[in-house]
């Protein structure tokens, strides 16, 4: 499906559209940015790195039967996706804590939750992607009780299929963001990405921080890092 138009250019990825109206190609950046925006940074290959990365958990969790956007990688940086009405929310799933968790509820980096949490956020650069209740997601109409019943439901089913898989590879899933969207089948799929950038991954046996968080805490080794997370799972 040849490459039409730029139809948005958001902080890691570019849409395009194709002939296909119900068709786009995500082409992934290299572009890091964290913090809401505020630092900025490039993230050298990333754009390949996490478009390999995406491309296989995808192809993964659809032979685990989890419906998703995704159709094929068409070239090194972008994969032909199907287009979703996104819902204008974000799914984050927490096993560890990490990350604005531990600020938000005085929690130490590193402790195990017995069961997954999972937590909506508004998907609204211009507010920060604030925290939502279910019954603000009712009152916003960013999704009906059966639509947040479904994602609730994949989400979970997604976080056990994940949790498992990296775990075969000597890696801890800590938590991740995801988006889900309806297409034009009217079924709910999981869109955007799955990457180092949406996801933190620790050496199960060091505790190595794998991910964004190399970036965002100026670490050191962000390549060698994302370039890991894809050796391991390739
Ligand atoms: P942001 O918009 O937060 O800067 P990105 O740079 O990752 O983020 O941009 C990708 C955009 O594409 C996001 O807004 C995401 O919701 C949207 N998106 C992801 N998958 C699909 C899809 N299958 N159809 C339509 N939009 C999608
Ligand atoms: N996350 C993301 N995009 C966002 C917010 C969070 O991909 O806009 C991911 C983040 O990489 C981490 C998880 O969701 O894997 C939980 O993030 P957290 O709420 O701790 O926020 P952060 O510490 O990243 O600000």
């Amino acid at each position: 499906m040849g490459i039409e138009t730029l139809i948005y250019e958001g902080k890691a990825k570019k849409l395009f559209s194709t002939k296909d109206e119900n068709i786009l190609i995500q082409e992934f950046k290299d572009d890091a940015t964290a913090f809401n925006g505020q630092k900025k940074g490039q993230i050298l290959n990333k754009g390949v790195i996490n478009n390999q990365i995406s491309t296989r958990l995808y192809q993964y969790l659809e032979s685990h039967f989890i419906s998703t956007h995704f159709l094929k990688k068409v070239s090194y940086n972008a994969m032909e996706i199907r287009k979703l009405k996104m819902f204008k929310l974000e799914v984050i799933v927490r096993n560890i804590a990490a990350g604005s968790i531990c600020k938000r509820e005085n929690i130490a980096e590193g402790t195990v939750f017995p069961s997954p949490l999972l937590e909506f956020c508004y998907k609204d650069d211009s507010l920060g992607d604030p925290f939502i209740t279910t019954e603000e997601i009712l009152e916003k109409k960013l999704a009906n009780a059966k639509e947040i019943e479904i994602i609730r439901k994949m989400t979970l089913k997604i976080n056990a299929l994940l949790k498992d898989f990296f775990l075969r590879r000597n890696l801890k899933l800590v938590d991740f963001k995801l988006e889900f969207g309806i297409g034009k089948d009217k079924s709910i799929r999981l869109g955007d990405e799955i990457s180092p950038d949406t996801c933190r991954f620790w050496d199960a046996t060091t505790n190595e921080k794998l991910d964004k968080d190399r970036f965002r805490q100026d670490l050191g080794g962000v390549e060698n890092a994302y370039e890991e997370i894809l050796s391991r799972i390739s």
